[in-house]
């Protein structure tokens, strides 16, 4: 981790250069960078923008203080970009459910080769690269900072930034996302027996969705602290199949829960 401090380290080079790249995703978590308009300008006004893919059909420039990396990595490609980025960046951010957890690509990461020789006979096209198992780009580098969530927030992307620009702390909370729901009142979805994921997920977005009175749907990913059997119980309790729960489970958090099992087959080993 080499975040810290990155402005006065660029003094002498005015501003902090940064580039945006895109990997495996729809793009709107890029599209969410310009939706926080009242801020943009003055984000733009502290950086050196070298590269934004939204916008730009020119290759990655050389040389970089910060890469933000949206979207996950599916392709030997994408490995090979990531870790470029990495080796030149000071500081990397991962943004949105796709690069932090694996977000929707994720989603064919169970029996991915079996999934890519039924869809391609064989015959993968060449536009497709050299296709991997989905995974999250902090399974191949290191990663400084996360923005999550499916789409990002503008102001938590912004936020995050200016953490990695001026080497204040960004720490993750581990808890899931219920305290902070109970903290703005909401009635829990379990009491009306409807399927809610706030309880394994992490807290990182105030309970959003559920604010709005929507169940929570995962996209900020597992919470360290998420005790997967005791929510079943739950689930069980408030008259929700279980299978629902590991079903929806699966849209946002397909490459943890591969992963956790894996661990888990090679510690039974
Ligand atoms: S996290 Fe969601 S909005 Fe962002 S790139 Fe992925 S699919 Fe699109
Ligand atoms: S399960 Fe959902 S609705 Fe219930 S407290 Fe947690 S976040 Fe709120
Ligand atoms: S409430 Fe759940 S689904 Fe909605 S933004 Fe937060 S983590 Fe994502």
């Amino acid at each position: 981790m080499n975040a810290t401090l990155i402005a006065s380290e660029c003094e002498a080079r005015t501003q902090p250069r940064v580039v945006v790249a895109g990997l495996a995703s729809c793009f709107g978590c890029q599209l969410q960078i310009t939706n926080a308009e009242a801020h943009l300008l003055e984000v733009l006004g502290q950086i050196d923008l070298r590269y934004w893919q939204l916008v730009s059909s020119e290759p990655l420039p050389d040389e970089y203080d910060v890469a933000v990396i949206e979207g996950a990595v599916t392709t030997d490609e994408a490995v090979r970009t990531v870790r470029e980025l990495r080796a030149k960046a000071k500081a990397v951010i991962a943004i949105g459910a796709c690069a932090v957890t694996g977000g929707v690509p994720g989603m064919a990461a169970a029996g991915f080769d079996d999934r890519v020789a039924g869809t391609f006979a064989g015959a993968v096209p060449s536009a497709c690269g050299t296709m991997r198992a989905p995974k999250p780009v902090s399974d191949y580098i290191d990663v400084d900072f996360t923005v999550r969530c499916c789409p990002i927030d503008s102001y938590d992307f912004i936020r995050v930034l200016q953490s990695a620009l001026y080497g204040s702390n960004h720490i993750e909370a581990d808890r899931t996302m219920c305290g902070d729901c109970k903290r703005r009142e909401n009635e829990c979805f379990y009491k009306q027996g409807t399927l809610c994921l706030g309880l394994v997920t992490r807290a990182a977005c105030g309970a959003r969705c559920v604010n709005l009175g929507r169940p929570c749907n995962g996209c900020a990913g597992l919470s360290p602290d998420a005790n997967l059997e005791a929510a079943r119980a739950t689930c069980t309790a408030a008259g929700v199949d279980p299978n629902r729960f590991d079903e929806a489970l699966q849209m946002f958090n397909q490459a943890a829960l591969i992963a956790a099992a894996d661990a888990a087959r090679k510690e039974a080993e």
